[in-house]
């Protein structure tokens, strides 16, 4: 099996049935190869610095409702809240006194969020801060909508496909949400230029092996700039409540496979990761992630965008919890960088 990973670190490829085989039969042993490789990737192209993405979760209504996500909008059971433009400055002034240098803008897809606003966060965020690179996360949008963001001055967009297998895709989603339109919104924002972040749940319901190969074969195709995978982790509120998480090994594999075939890429240790494994956040980096994103928000919303249950840091002021990730990434030897991170070819 370290053939397979040998591999693939030269060749930055592996088939379908490589893959398959190298994500069914993997013990701890080849665990710890493939991310020692992975990692020493992730140095050669950005040494030891870590980037820091600011979540700033600027709204909790969804139009959606995801069979796995706990601000679907048929949950009834949270308090719903969507961030005026001062708190949202507020929020990348706290950040840019923590040395953030990205702010991302995630949220439901809510319909009150009209596009001029986007657009005139966008603009204010550029005007206080223009040294920081805005990312947005916003769900599905039109074409005209992705590229008036992008004119306002936002250079980056999270969007993840969650399931390249179609069948996985309708499994985890109802009828009315479509696998057509998510996949082209992602080739629409590479179109007009974006730096693109694509990703998957890992063990999200009903995913099989072949499903996160597929996912694998989705991502190489696709080729994005930023690749964002955590564990599948339950939400109270959902159809999916009672279904099991997804693996952290699971997890730092595929970490490690997909640093391995996108060397440049920026790479997540991801919130659901430090939420399913205590030391998840140093795990990630050690099997070859490169990216942090801490939550902006002040605390009384963290608890609010509850997409999954015991979200780590909810009850960390940012500062507390950016603090506490710097000494935590220091003590395995890497540091915050203060540069913005963006995707160099
Ligand atoms: N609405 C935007 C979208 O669709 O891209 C952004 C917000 S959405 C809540 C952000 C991501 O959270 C999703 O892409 C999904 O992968 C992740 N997520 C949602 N529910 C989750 C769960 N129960 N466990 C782990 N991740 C989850």
């Amino acid at each position: 099996m370290k053939e397979l990973v040998k591999q693939l670190l030269y060749e930055r490829h592996l088939e379908r049935a490589e893959l398959v085989r190298l994500l069914s039969n993997f013990d701890q042993e080849l665990l710890s190869y493939i991310n020692d490789c992975a990692r020493s990737v992730t140095i050669t192209h950005f040494g030891k610095a870590i980037y820091l993405r600011g979540l700033i979760e600027l709204t909790n209504f969804c139009r959606n409702n995801c069979f796995y996500c706990g601000i679907r909008a048929s949950n009834r059971n949270i308090e719903r809240y969507r961030l005026m433009k001062e708190q949202v400055l507020n929020c990348c002034r706290l950040g840019d006194h923590l040395k953030v240098r990205t702010f991302v803008l995630q949220g439901g897809e809510d319909l009150a969020i009209k596009d001029f606003i986007v657009e005139d966060l966008i603009k204010s965020i550029h005007r206080e801060f223009p040294y920081a690179a805005i990312t947005l996360s916003l769900g599905e949008r039109s074409q005209e909508s992705y590229q008036a963001f992008y004119e306002a001055g936002a250079t980056r967009y999270l969007l993840r496909h969650e399931a390249a297998n179609r069948d996985l895709y309708n499994h985890l989603h109802p009828d009315v949400m479509s696998y057509d339109n998510r996949i082209e919104c992602l080739h629409t924002l590479k179109k007009i230029g974006f730096q693109t972040g694509a990703g998957m749940m890992i063990g999200s319901p009903g995913q099989t092996i072949e499903h996160l190969v597929d996912d694998i074969l989705f991502l190489e195709e696709l080729n994005p700039q930023m690749i964002g995978m955590g564990p599948y982790i339950p939400q109270r509120d959902t159809p999916f409540a009672s279904e099991a998480p997804g693996s952290v090994l699971l997890t730092l594999m595929l970490i490690s496979i997909v640093r391995l075939m996108f060397p440049k890429a920026l790479i997540p240790a991801t919130t659901a990761l430090a939420t399913q494994a205590d030391d998840g956040y140093e795990k990630g980096i050690l099997a070859g992630a490169n990216v942090i994103m801490p939550n902006l928000l002040p605390i009384e919303y963290k608890t609010k965008y509850s997409i999954y249950d015991n979200k780590e840091a909810v009850h960390q002021t940012t500062k507390e919890q950016i603090e506490n990730l710097k000494k935590r990434i220091d003590s395995i030897g890497y540091f915050f960088s203060e540069n913005r991170g963006d995707y160099e070819p």
